[in-house]
């Protein structure tokens, strides 16, 4: 389902992938205005800290904090709390950590707002990382079939009080059909078409991802690589604008 009377640009997140602070600040500040939000990473956030986070919402940018947490609660709940107060609007949590993980980051994100008087961050569960096949998981002991483990995983997320989901645009429709209807879709894997394709292989373009019932997707190289972020970042927009009038 689409979220058509959202702005086009919210849809997107675009994917800081840099090493450095001034590139990441530069090229948000190329972006500003023109994009949804920010994601900061683990490499980002391991070598600037709050600091980066505070530097993107300077120049106006909204912040994805993609630190997937996965704790005891009572750490995760702190980490959430320290988030909350540096007002990032987007955190990962790795739904892998239990529901009782995820009810305590839900709660301190609604006990730090309420205290501090900011907005609470939206919390998104990740299911299982794309990264590891059936194989891996079976030598950690996870021997369901992936694709089950993802809406079981969903479904503890949607019970545990997270706003939404991390998922493969390949599963938007599964996901879908078998939760209540109360999570927002986030999906990486996204490729305008004719893009390069880099490392991904499970990809769809941003038109298909929002027509299946993605709220927001994460682009990164085709806009950080590009010869004008901006320009490629506004056509990706575009082509959301379109499908949303469609
Ligand atoms: O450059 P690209 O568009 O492939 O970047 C996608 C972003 O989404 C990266 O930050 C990547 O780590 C992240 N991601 C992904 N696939 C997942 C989960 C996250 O590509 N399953």
């Amino acid at each position: 389902m689409k979220n058509s009377n959202m702005d086009p640009r919210d849809y997107l997140i675009v994917a800081l992938d840099v090493p450095g602070r001034d590139e990441a600040v530069g090229l948000a500040e190329k972006l500003a205005g023109k994009v949804g939000y920010f994601k900061i990473g683990l490499q980002l956030f391991t070598a600037y800290g709050p600091e980066i986070v505070r530097s993107i919402k300077a120049m106006g940018g909204r912040v994805f904090l993609d630190l997937k947490l996965h704790d005891i609660p009572n750490t995760v709940a702190r980490a959430v709390n320290e988030a909350t107060r540096l007002e990032v609007s987007l955190l990962t949590v790795h739904a892998l950590g239990g529901p009782g993980m995820m009810s305590a980051a839900a709660t301190a994100a609604r006990e730090a707002s309420t205290a501090l008087g900011v907005p609470a961050p939206r919390l998104l569960g990740v299911t299982i990382l794309t990264s590891m096949d059936q194989d891996e998981a079976g030598r950690i002991g996870l021997s369901e079939p992936i694709d089950q483990m993802v809406l079981r995983l969903a479904r503890l997320a949607e019970h545990s009080g997270m706003d939404g989901v991390v998922c493969s645009p390949l599963e938007l429709e599964t996901l879908g059909a078998g939760l209540n209807g109360d999570l927002f879709f986030v999906t990486p894997g996204i490729r305008p078409a004719g893009a390069d394709l880099n490392d991904q292989s499970r990809i769809t373009t941003p038109g298909r991802a929002v027509a299946g019932g993605a709220r927001h997707l994460v682009v990164g190289r085709p806009i950080t690589r590009a010869a004008d972020p901006a320009e490629a970042a506004s056509r990706i927009v575009e082509e959301i604008g379109r499908e949303l009038d469609s």
